[in-house]
């Protein structure tokens, strides 16, 4: 016996185009794409950088200072290193008597011509990259020995400062600021120098 067919050929091809049709017509644009939050996480958590930017954030945040403080304006750095106001906050806690892990030269104090040597010495041994703060009047300039017999008139005779921070003696405020314009600075410094 027979079995009926519930439509003809011709019906199923017609049925077929109808609908490979209707696919045509819906399919004009693509549908979107169903990763697109990729994006979006990229977004949020990549972030791009140079590789400049990130060994300077390195530098800047892990400044070590020797201990070069030859007369008073060195209690003002052991107050701005004690807990008030903490420059450890700043990755600098670390006060180093030795040149050769130190990065920063911190001259607070008057200095003479017969220390004079010891100083250039010292900083002679600080690897690179090296930076130098001259802190009060009498490191910047003197102060008020200055034009003594005995007394250099500002450490800029002997070495290159970097940072100059006014007072006699300044306060740890004063230092802080001057530890912070050190640190934009070195953002500043360039991976390849053209010297
Ligand atoms: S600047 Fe003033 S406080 Fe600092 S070492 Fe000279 S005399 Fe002392």
């Amino acid at each position: 016996m027979e079995i009926e067919k519930p439509y003809s050929l011709s019906d199923y091809d017609k049925n077929e185009a109808e609908q490979i049709e209707a696919l045509m017509a819906a399919a004009k644009e693509p549908y979107p794409d169903p990763v697109a939050w990729l994006e979006e996480e990229i977004e949020r958590n990549v972030l791009l950088t140079t590789t400049e930017h990130l060994i300077n954030l390195g530098k800047r945040f892990s400044v070590w200072p020797n201990t070069f403080f030859p007369a008073c304006c060195a209690f003002e750095v052991i107050s701005a290193a004690a807990s008030r106001f903490d420059f450890s906050r700043f990755g600098m806690e670390v006060l180093r008597p030795s040149p050769r892990q130190a990065d920063l030269m911190l001259v607070a104090g008057t200095v003479t011509w017969k220390l004079a040597p010891a100083l250039r010495r010292i900083y002679d041994q600080m690897p690179e990259p090296k930076w130098v703060m001259a802190m009060g009047a009498c490191a910047i300039s003197g102060g008020a020995f200055r034009g003594s017999y005995s007394v250099v008139p500002g450490i800029n005779h002997i070495v290159p400062v970097d940072v100059y921070v006014p007072g006699c003696p300044p306060r740890p405020e004063g230092l802080i600021h001057g530890f912070m314009t050190l640190h934009r600075k070195v953002a500043k410094d360039k991976l390849l120098k053209k010297d």
